[in-house]
Parts: C-alpha cells; sequence; structure tokens
C-alpha cells in the first residue's frame, strides 16, 4: 500500500469525521497504516511501576538498552485512583480500564453504584471478536474477572468461576483450579476442590467446546487449528515460580488459537505477581516477573510486525511497595541487592511499603491509535482507547 493513498485516505477520513461533527480522529498507526483495528492486546503488569520497569530494564538490558514494553511510540501515565480511596487495588484499577468506570476497592466489573458495566472483552465480543484472558494469578483473580465478570467482591472466586465459564471466554490461561472443583473432586494439582456448590466449572467449560488442558507439555501440543476454545488450568491457586508454561509460552498459544477468528480478538495478558512479590517487598522476583512480561510483550510485538491492525498496550493497575532504584547502598533496614546490571554495574532497590502507592503508573503503546496514550491520563482513558480502536 502506498504511503500517498494512506495520507489521501486519512484527509478523507478526517473530513468524514469532521462532517459527522466527531471530536478527534484516531491517530495514524506508527506504520503509516489506516486499516481497521483488528486485534487488541492488553499487557497489565500487576503493581508495575516505574522503578519496577526500570529495575527490569537495568536488569535485562542495561542502562544503554530498552525492554521490548518501553520501546514503543506512545508513552504516558495514569492516575490509578478508585472510586472511593485515592490507593487503589487490582479490582478496582482493572474495573477501569475494563469498564471505563471508576469503582470503590474490591469491586469488579460494577460502577460505583453497584451497577453492571459492560467490559471491553464484551464489546469485542459483541463484534464477533474472539477473546482470551492470560495470567499467573488464579483466573477468577481481579484482573482477569473484571474483563469477564461483574461482582461487588473480588474474594467471591467460586461464582466468578461461573461468570467466566458463562462470559464464554475463547481462550482462558493461569492458575485457580480450586474455583472449578467441588470440595471432593481433585483435578491436575494436589488440592480438591473448594466449591461447596458440588458444580465442576472445568467439564460445564468442556461440555461449551473447550479443550482442558494443565501443564506445558499439554498446553504445546494444543493445536491451534482444531481447538475452538482452551481453558488451561496451571496451579490450584497462583502459578508458581519458575512459571510453566510460561507467560510468553501462554501468550504465543492464545494469540495461535485467537488470531483465527474471522474478526480479530481481544486479549489480556497479565503479569500477576510482580505484585505479589512487591507485597512482600521482594526484587528479585518482582524484577524476574516484569522480565516475563517483557518476553510476552515480544510475543505480541512479533505478532503485530504482520498483523499491523493490532494494537498493544502495555500499563499496570497500581504500583505495589513504593520501589525505589539506587546505584549505591543506601544503608536502609530492607534493603535488597545488589543486582547486577547487564552489561556491567550494579544496583539496589529500596521501598516504602508493602501496599499498594497511589504513584502514576506508566503506559505505552503502539498500534492503531495508541498515539493517544502519550501525556497524563486517568485510568480509564485506557478503556477509551480501546472502544475508539472498536469503534473505528
Ligand atoms: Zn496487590
Amino acid at each position: 500500500m502506498m504511503r500517498v493513498n494512506n495520507v489521501k485516505f486519512l484527509c478523507m477520513l478526517a473530513l468524514l469525521l469532521l462532517l459527522a461533527g466527531a471530536g478527534c480522529a484516531p491517530q495514524p498507526t506508527t506504520t503509516g497504516s489506516t486499516s481497521t483495528t483488528r486485534n487488541i492486546i492488553l499487557f497489565i503488569g500487576d503493581g508495575m511501576g516505574q522503578a519496577q520497569r526500570q529495575a527490569a530494564r537495568l536488569s535485562a538490558v542495561g542502562d544503554n538498552g530498552r525492554l521490548a514494553m518501553d520501546d514503543m511510540p506512545a508513552t504516558g501515565l495514569l492516575h490509578t485512583a478508585a472510586a472511593d480511596n485515592p490507593v487503589t487495588d487490582s479490582a478496582a484499577g482493572a474495573t477501569a480500564m475494563a469498564c471505563g468506570v471508576k469503582t470503590n476497592v474490591g469491586v469488579i466489573g460494577l460502577d460505583a453504584s453497584l451497577i453492571p458495566v459492560a467490559t471491553i472483552l464484551e464489546r469485542a465480543k459483541s463484534q464477533g471478536k474472539l477473546t482470551g484472558l492470560v495470567t499467573t494469578t488464579p483466573i477468577t483473580d481481579a484482573t482477569p474477572a473484571a474483563f469477564a465478570a461483574h461482582i461487588r467482591d473480588r474474594t467471591l472466586s467460586a461464582e466468578i468461576a461461573v461468570q467466566l465459564l458463562n462470559a464464554e471466554v475463547d481462550v482462558m490461561l493461569g492458575g485457580g483450579e480450586d474455583a472449578f472443583l467441588p470440595t471432593d473432586e481433585r483435578g491436575c494439582y494436589e488440592e480438591p476442590g473448594k466449591r461447596t456448590d458440588n458444580r465442576n466449572i472445568i467439564r460445564g467449560a468442556v461440555n461449551r467446546g473447550s479443550t482442558w488442558v494443565c501443564d506445558a507439555a499439554a498446553l504445546a501440543a494444543v493445536d491451534p487449528t482444531s481447538a475452538r476454545r482452551l481453558l488451561g488450568l496451571f496451579a490450584d491457586q497462583g502459578m508458581t515460580r519458575p512459571f510453566s508454561p510460561s507467560l510468553a509460552e501462554m501468550t504465543q498459544k492464545a494469540i495461535d488459537i485467537l488470531t483465527r477468528g474471522p474478526n480479530g480478538f481481544f486479549l489480556m495478558v497479565e503479569a500477576g505477581q510482580i505484585d505479589w512479590a512487591a507485597h512482600t517487598n521482594d526484587a528479585e522476583h518482582a524484577i524476574a516477573d516484569t522480565i516475563d512480561l517483557d518476553r510476552a510483550v515480544k510475543i505480541a510485538r512479533h505478532y503485530a510486525a504482520k498483523n499491523n491492525n493490532t494494537l498493544i498496550i502495555v500499563t499496570a493497575d497500581h504500583e505495589t511497595g513504593g520501589m525505589t532504584i539506587s546505584r549505591t547502598t543506601m544503608g536502609l533496614n530492607g534493603e535488597d541487592g545488589p543486582f547486577p546490571m547487564a552489561g556491567g554495574g550494579k544496583f539496589y532497590v529500596n521501598w516504602s511499603t508493602i501496599q499498594h502507592t497511589p504513584v502514576d503508573v506508566p503506559v505505552t503503546a503502539m498500534g492503531p491509535g495508541a498515539k493517544l496514550l502519550n501525556g497524563v491520563h486517568d485510568n480509564t482513558f485506557v478503556y477509551e482507547v480501546m472502544d475508539l480502536a472498536l469503534s473505528e
């Protein structure tokens, strides 16, 4: 496609939007393509603030390197406050991005008055797109749940599992087998289920056409040309390190299946345990999980290079731990390190809390409409950008 034609097309599009009274036209993509957005891949590093990203960068590629998640044309900051608290949690944080509304801490897929709000995943599904959720935490945990469930209490994982089943999300990969099985049944992992209603949700998913897998080898063996839907549960609760399958492997398989739909897809991928590590001020694992997330971002970028109508967004629901980085020891209690830097040198990590913080989180993006994310926005703006991409 000639760039000139694209420019002509853009001018016409801008004129049409102007005539239609539209306020702002979507930005052209970095590749110059004006094709309709077909796919959205949203990466959420739970608890991944600026310092978590920078520590991962220093560790993986050094002072002069760039992570795949940072080497993107759009960069912004997001305010993360919940409706009822300046310090949010994953439920309200993910709901803001999934539904475009600020809600209260602990609430999933409902606004602050507890009215259900359609999610971007449901919007995509209504357009005939396939949908997927991938995480290293239980698949019923707050972040993935906010994209396909509507419930006032994030801890009700048994009910969330039912809602995920009924939402008919095409690909679900993560931990959390316990919420899918009754107390007298065992799946692939050690603990029996925790459901008290005697329902086997895994069987329910298989009855609706899902292939069920529970280890990396079985996941690798799934043939994306024949698996219509996929449910992978890789732990009783959160996945244990080293994650097997890795976040990158889960992301690759999800894309391989979802790309077979005729109308594109929406996929959310969460590195859920950056937050867990930061809650215990464990810099080593917070850094390792952020690097893991970057490997998954590379998988998505590789796909987007051949499918440039793919919007990729990388951000966080909130920061955890009040992490800071220093290049010399501060001699403080709880200091982590030294950590070696790629290419030489070392750095230290200090923490100011074991809780979430209200600091803004970085957002980077590429693909159609990505540049709208430049600047400083509320976290609900992530929904607006994705919604606009689906409206094109
Ligand atoms: Zn947390």
